[in-house]
């Protein structure tokens, strides 16, 4: 996801394959819960334009796609719909503060979320999309609002079927946890 900078100022479009999301997404919670009911980790394109400033670059644009994830609830996939704004500034790699320095400099530290570094006569937008899309995935994915979650007593998904379960018989275990004293 390499642009040099002799091709800029322009319009650049980026494919974020299969494989990529999934290698951005394996080990995340939402993803691991599925196990092997995992299908396809999902795919987005991105458009972005690209501004020169003297050395400093500006990148603006859209990022859409998906990702699948499991719910939170009732553990079934779901895709959820990626739709959103990238701005990325990039300095020379020399110019970027060290961590101590940027410590230091609060106005630094509030703007250094976009800004990325870039040496060789080109940028790289991959960290840019990268972060995009992991800051993108809900911590507690849902299926739909309204998701009903899997029986405790059963574990069946109550969105396919009411079991019929008793769900007020409390678990013994916990049951024991209340007779404690504190
Ligand atoms: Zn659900
Ligand atoms: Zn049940």
């Amino acid at each position: 996801m390499k642009v040099p900078l002799q091709k800029l100022p322009g319009h650049r479009s980026f494919e974020l394959s299969v494989e990529y999301i999934d290698s951005l997404t394996k080990g995340l919670p939402m993803r691991t819960i599925l196990g092997k009911e995992a299908g396809e980790a999902g795919q987005a394109s991105a458009e972005v334009d690209f501004y020169v400033n003297e050395e400093q670059i500006i990148g603006t644009g859209q990022l859409d796609g998906w990702v699948e994830l499991g719910c939170s609830r009732c553990l079934s996939n779901l895709r959820h719909t990626l739709s959103e704004s990238i701005t990325a500034c990039f300095i020379p790699k020399a110019k970027l503060p060290s961590e101590e320095e940027a410590e230091l400099d609060d106005e630094f530290t509030s703007d250094s979320e976009d800004t990325y570094g870039y040496e060789d006569d080109e940028i790289d937008m991959e960290p840019v999309l990268r972060e995009r899309i992991l800051l993108a995935i809900p911590y507690a994915p849902l299926c739909s609002e309204d998701c009903l979650g899997l029986c405790t007593v059963c574990g069946g998904n109550r969105n396919n079927s009411e079991c019929g379960c008793d769900r007020k018989v409390i678990d013994p275990r916990l049951a024991a946890l209340r007779n404690i004293k504190v």
